[in-house]
């Protein structure tokens, strides 16, 4: 498949990506944030709040990469006030780090 820009790409996908890390997941294991037609950030588990919306990963490290690169704000095409960041980053602190999965251990020799 080639990758590119094709103007006409409107097709609904159901797969998510996340905005971090940009991998791809069925929207169960993603967490949506949305911005609601009111203007107002927040977290939406259930994935059915009206607006525009932004996934993540269930993992630490993406929401962080998300805070630090804007990424958040530029997907939901808001400002976050200091409040909403607060939540989201609490939410974030909630979260297990991808370091649990120990990767180091997969590099060790099998004996
Ligand atoms: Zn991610």
């Amino acid at each position: 498949m080639v990758k590119g820009k094709q103007p006409g790409k409107r097709r609904h996908i159901p797969q998510r990506s996340c905005i971090a890390c940009r991998r791809t997941d069925s929207k169960r294991s993603l967490i949506r944030i949305v911005r609601t037609p009111a203007q107002e950030v927040q977290l939406d588990p259930t994935g059915k709040l009206a607006g525009r919306g932004a996934y993540l990963c269930q993992e630490r490290t993406c929401w962080q990469k998300a805070f630090k690169s804007s990424a958040l704000s530029r997907a939901l095409k808001t400002t976050l006030t200091d409040e909403e960041q607060a939540v989201l980053r609490a939410y974030a602190d909630s979260l297990p780090d991808a370091e649990e999965s120990a990767p180091n251990e997969a590099l060790l020799p099998a004996s």
